[in-house]
């Protein structure tokens, strides 16, 4: 399919015939594969696919891949040990700073590629909010959240003027905004067929309300890092430029941000705002615009949260919580709680927050699915074996090799031997994938329907 001749025109009148056709000629080539790896899973011990991979250069964790390898038969994908995320995106770690123990709010946030970024950055001290508008693609970013499996993220499923009800409450705001998608016009004919002008100046429109109220949930001082993967000007500056002229003297600049040269990154400023433009060209990666500012110190705000109404969670009884604090690396940095039949695990040092947003926000996914009361027995939660806090000498763990394990991972039948009698974990190249029970020769395989490999 071709590129849109209206985007074509402008292009080139934006950027000169040279610029622009080698933008329009780049976006005819093949995108790059890349891949982003979790610091607790691949240090030391890579995933197969990411042996000898290139490093990104704008972030530590990032890989290009050579070839794109099916991810779904791939064992440490399910696993854990890496998220599939574009190039340009992953600079976003590099813009946000320093985030360890930051309370970070992803507003626009499935699948999750940054929020499982930011969800590593910010680490057992910190909390994301990863919001989702689209109830559909909300069960996505919560599944991708339990499967990174840091334990500090609540999956939140509201517009974004209701998230932003808790004002100055958050140290980074981060708007990765709906957009018309120009920057993936080489990954996605669908962005080719789907883009007109006034697709465009809708989402110019929606981009101006979602600043606005994400604005009024960055405390003073906090960083707000806005995203999209467009090349349009008016919805990248444009959008700046009227949040500036909106807020005025609120928005100060952030820290520098450093960047080689050599990286193919071109730095803007609209205001305090620095941004930057990756080109498919220029830069390895999709095209991408991102920038950063903060909020000035003495910004008017005061910090809010709206008042509960929803029912927080109840406490557990003393046998599972026993149980519960057994199956944890660090259970006093834990508080547990139940939902219905479910039993959450959840880090003290923001389990309080965590129950301030239940109250006032419709949570979908939060902190981690421990396990289920069965028959007035706790059986240990899908969510747990992903969990990087989990105990790993709590049960008995039974190493697959990959063939098995991606047997167990479409809900088949697995051979007995390799577990002991009762619950085990499941795990493959010792990476936990799941939980099965054995019972003399049988076992029940416990990997969740919703999760299983459906692919032959
Ligand atoms: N941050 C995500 C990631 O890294 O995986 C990608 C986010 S995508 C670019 C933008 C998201 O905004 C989509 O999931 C879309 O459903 C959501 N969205 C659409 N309309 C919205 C609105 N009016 N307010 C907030 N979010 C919206």
């Amino acid at each position: 399919m071709t590129l849109p001749e209206s985007f074509v025109a402008r292009v080139m009148r934006d950027l000169g015939a040279a610029e622009g056709g080698a933008l329009c000629a780049a976006l005819d080539t093949p995108p790059a594969v890349s891949l982003r790896l979790h610091p607790r899973r691949s240090s030391g011990r890579l995933p197969r696919v990411a042996e000898g991979a290139a490093p990104v250069p704008w972030c530590a964790e990032g890989r290009y891949l050579d070839v794109r390898p099916s991810f779904t038969l791939d064992p440490a994908f399910h696993a854990g040990a890496y998220y599939v995320q574009e190039a340009s995106s992953q600079f976003v770690g590099r813009l946000a700073g320093d985030l360890a123990g930051c309370r970070v709010l992803d507003l626009c946030a499935a699948p999750g590629g940054k929020t499982t970024l930011y969800a590593s950055a910010v680490g057992p001290d910190g909390l994301v909010v990863a919001n989702e508008i689209d109830r559909r693609r909300v069960q996505v970013l919560a599944d991708n959240v339990r499967r990174w499996g840091t334990g500090n993220v609540v999956v939140t499923c509201a517009e974004p003027r209701t998230v932003c009800d808790l004002e100055a409450w958050f140290d980074v705001v981060a708007v990765d905004a709906p957009c018309s998608g120009e920057g993936m016009f080489r990954k996605d004919d669908a962005a080719r067929a789907e883009w007109s002008e006034g697709n465009v100046r809708l989402c110019a429109a929606r981009q101006d309300e979602i600043l606005r109220e994400a604005w009024r949930a960055l405390r003073p001082g906090g960083r707000l890092l806005y995203s999209t993967c467009t090349f349009n000007r008016d919805e990248d500056e444009g959008a700046l430029e009227r949040l500036v002229a909106w807020t005025g003297d609120e928005v100060a600049e952030a820290e520098p941000v450093a960047v080689d040269p050599a990286w193919g990154i071109v730095e803007g400023e609209v205001g305090p705002f620095r941004t930057f433009r990756f080109y498919p060209h220029r830069a390895r990666g999709e095209g991408f615009f991102a920038a950063v500012a903060r909020k000035a110190d003495d910004a008017a705000a005061r910090s809010r949260m709206p008042r509960g109404r929803r029912q927080p969670t109840a406490a557990v009884d003393r046998a599972a919580a026993t149980e519960l604090r057994r199956w944890v690396a660090a259970p006093d940095r834990m508080r547990f709680g139940a939902a219905g039949e479910c039993c959450y695990g959840w880090y003290a040092a923001q389990a309080d927050a965590v129950a301030a947003l239940a109250s006032a926000l419709p949570v979908v996914y939060s902190g981690v699915a421990m396990g289920q009361l069965f028959k007035g027995r706790l059986r240990p939660d899908g969510a747990l074996a992903l969990f990087v806090g989990l105990e790993r000498g709590a049960l008995p763990s039974a190493d697959l090799t990959e063939e098995e394990a991606l047997r167990y991972l479409r809900r088949q039948e697995i051979a007995a031997a390799p577990l002991a009698e009762g619950m085990n974990l499941v795990c493959c190249d010792d990476r936990p994938l799941g939980f099965a029970k054995r019972i003399g020769g049988r076992v029940n395989n416990l990997y969740p329907n919703a999760w299983r490999i459906l692919k032959s």
